[in-house]
């Protein structure tokens, strides 16, 4: 289980508090980097964003995209999560989201909140400890590779 935690320059924080001072407002290469991640509606390695913002706006830098992406999870609009040595952006939606991953096939399902929110009150409860997790990946055996290896195992 692994979040990313956005290990952003300190400028950020500053830019961040300009952001809320500003009612949220985001520049335009901003905007269009979170648009990027948005219109994809799904998982994009910071690659994939860097060639879809890349191919509308070639003067924007990969820095700054990079940039851009963990400001964006800092203000909570895009979330981070990675898996198999990868990073990925996703746009965040208006509940949070979890994921169930093959780690055989990489098969890649999500799931409600409302099933780790139960597993996060507990913790809470017994070991006074706060989780705000808002995208986690949750690895193991999708049920194609189950079957698959109950078929071999015989
Ligand atoms: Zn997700
Ligand atoms: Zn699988």
């Amino acid at each position: 289980m692994t979040e990313l935690k956005a290990t952003a320059p300190q400028s950020t924080a500053d830019l961040a508090s300009t952001v809320h001072g500003h009612g949220h407002r985001l520049t335009p290469q901003r905007h269009a980097i979170l648009e990027a991640v948005r219109k994809a509606g799904g998982h994009l390695t910071p690659e994939a964003v860097y060639a879809r913002v890349h191919a509308r706006q070639p003067a924007i830098s990969r820095a700054t995209i990079y940039r851009t992406l963990d400001f964006l999870c800092e203000l909570r609009l895009v979330v981070a999560m990675q898996w198999g040595g990868q990073k990925y952006y996703e746009a965040a939606g208006e509940q949070p989201h979890h994921h169930l991953v093959c780690h055989t096939c990489g098969a890649i399902e999500q799931i409600d909140h409302t099933l780790v929110e139960t597993l996060f009150a507990t913790v809470d409860k017994k070991y006074h400890f706060s989780i705000d997790m808002d995208h986690v990946a949750l690895f193991g055996l999708c049920a194609t590779c189950r079957k698959t290896i109950g078929a071999a195992r015989g």
